[in-house]
């Protein structure tokens, strides 16, 4: 298939262009286009066809549901069968952004596009060209996020043409997307909030509108006995081709480990790269080394993850050793993409000594 790229940007869209990404839309093909978390690969969320072809385009689990992305507040009703108090003041004072919503759907919305359940998640972006790509794909765009299952997420256009190149019909370059992380998801089908992947907004922003929130104990890694909420959340996610490997503890204890895993690595003849910031990049002594950004800017480490994680691969990276990036407000939203990318594979240096032990 020989995939159409068209170059925009946010200030200045090319309607025509949109127009013509909608139509294709809405005649059961597929676009992938610039939101402000990260890239989408947009079908009509109405068309089970459509779904099937975004797993087959992704390579993904059919059971891992889509997120059905509206340009109009009021549609939010047209695709579900209720919307609580709840989910009305967050899309009231969230939306449009990066929040995504997961409610109980109506017959509209066909089960290819939620995996098999019975809820559907609904987002609103706020992008320019996001939103009138939905308004002129019908109004309802079913869209994960544009990169191969399992694959870091795209955050600029050179990703999206890497992954989907030939897979789609057509793939909207807008240029980097702002936030660069996907859209922190919220459960609002019961009256507590229930976080099922922290994102931009963070627990205290949601706390802060309803009073209360919980998060789903998937997210922090720990073991449910229960089915998963969304089956999305068994797989392992965002990774690089590489083993990724997270170092946590005192700066000096974790930069001293770091240097020694790196140089065990290349004596044993394996390509080690390091993930780190700014403040700590002049400290590390061998391998690739690749700086998120300032610990001081949350907001470039999020920026920068995902294009980060895909330059090992280009590197050709074996092994990574990262910090950790528990920052105060981006920093659950961060770890959750490393943990999962790493699968949860950590060594955690102690205080007092650097006696380490690794958690699974
Ligand atoms: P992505 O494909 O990266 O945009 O992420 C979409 C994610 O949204 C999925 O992997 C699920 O975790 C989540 N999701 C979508 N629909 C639902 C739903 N109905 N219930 C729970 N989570 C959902
Ligand atoms: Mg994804």
């Amino acid at each position: 298939m020989k995939t159409e790229i068209a170059v925009m940007t946010e200030e200045e869209p090319d309607i025509e262009a949109i127009e013509k990404a909608g139509e294709i839309i809405r005649n059961g093909g597929l676009v992938a286009f610039p939101t402000e978390t990260v890239y989408g690969l947009g079908g009509d969320a109405k068309n089970a066809g459509s779904s099937r072809k975004i797993y087959a385009a992704k390579g993904r689990p059919s059971d891992n549901p889509l997120i059905v992305h509206i340009a109009r507040m009021d549609d939010l009703y047209g695709i579900t069968s209720e919307v609580t108090e709840t989910a009305e003041k967050l899309a009231k004072e969230l939306w449009p952004g990066p929040l995504t919503m997961i409610l109980k759907k109506n017959d509209e919305i066909p089960s290819a596009t939620t995996g098999g359940l019975d809820t559907v998640a609904v987002r609103f972006p706020s992008g320019r060209i996001a939103q009138e790509l939905i308004k002129a794909a019908g109004g309802f765009i079913a869209a994960p996020s544009a990169n191969l299952s399992g694959r870091p997420s795209t955050t600029r256009a050179a990703h999206v043409i890497h992954d989907m190149d030939g897979r789609i019909d057509m793939i909207i370059d807008g240029g980097d997307c702002k936030i660069g992380l996907e859209s922190t998801i919220v459960d609002v089908t019961g009256d507590v909030p229930v976080i099922l992947r922290p994102g931009f907004y963070s627990g205290s922003r949601i706390e802060e509108i309803i009073g209360k929130f919980s998060v789903d104990p998937v997210v922090k890694g720990e073991k449910t006995d229960g089915p998963p909420k969304a089956p999305g959340m068994k797989y392992r996610h965002y990774a690089p081709k590489a083993e990724l490997i997270l170092v946590e503890g005192p700066q000096n204890a974790v930069i001293s480990k770091i240097n020694e895993l790196t140089a065990e690595s290349i004596a044993k003849g394996v390509k080690a790269a390091v993930i780190c910031s700014e403040e700590t990049k002049d400290m590390y002594k061998n391998g690739l080394i690749y700086a998120m950004g300032s610990r001081n800017s949350e907001e470039e480490i999020a920026h920068s993850l995902f294009d980060v994680l895909r330059q090992t691969d280009d590197a050709g990276a074996e092994i990574i050793y990262s910090e950790t990036f528990d920052t105060p407000l981006l920093g659950k939203a961060i770890m959750n993409r490393l943990f999962k990318a790493a699968g949860f594979n950590m060594i955690r240096l102690q205080e007092e000594n650097t006696n380490d032990s690794t958690r699974m």
